[in-house]
């Protein structure tokens, strides 16, 4: 799960985040930024690893921000092998490349999630109780606290591949 600042997008209907938008954020985040996420990321334990199905199904879908389940920009859900992600439109309507490295993000957290045994329930029931400022991954007490880290890692690598400033997709 991942909540962008993105509340001064305009909701504007978008027939699909594949299409030629102009790229127009190149600013190149450079690899000293990335490296603490890197860090952290190899740092954590890896002991409970499960086996995924050997058949998964993935749906992406963009919905709008307003149909989110509550307050995120990027929400997964497992459903029996078939996993569910949901993308705010309006952040790929912003630039297309957000919603790929968005994408990544989620994906790599509810594959983590899935191959330690996390379900969404523990990860639903966390982040909608959740009260605190920024993304509710980010706390230590999260249940998937490193996975949401790992996904984060990822997910920053992805944007410097494709010059996302990381701020600017960030929305500050
Ligand atoms: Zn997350």
């Amino acid at each position: 799960m991942k909540r962008l600042a993105f509340s001064m997008l305009t909701a504007v209907a978008l027939s699909s985040w594949s299409i030629n938008a102009p790229i127009t954020k190149t600013t190149f985040v450079g690899e000293s930024t990335t490296e603490p996420f890197l860090k952290t990321a190899r740092a954590e334990p890896s002991a409970k690893f499960r086996s995924l199905p050997e058949d998964i199904m993935i749906r992406v879908k963009l919905i709008p921000q307003q149909a989110q389940r509550y307050d995120t920009e990027g929400d997964w859900q497992w459903h029996g092998d078939t996993l569910e992600i949901r993308l705010s439109k309006e952040v790929i309507e912003d630039d297309p490349r957000y919603g790929i490295v968005l994408l990544t993000h989620e994906l790599v957290e509810a594959i983590l999630c899935r191959s330690r045994g996390i379900t969404d329930r523990q990860v639903d029931a966390f982040d909608m109780a959740f009260k605190g400022e920024g993304e509710p991954g980010d706390d230590p007490a999260a249940p998937y606290h490193s996975e949401h880290e790992a996904a984060q890692a990822a997910e920053r690598a992805l944007a410097v591949a494709l010059n996302v400033d990381w701020r600017s997709y960030l929305g500050e």
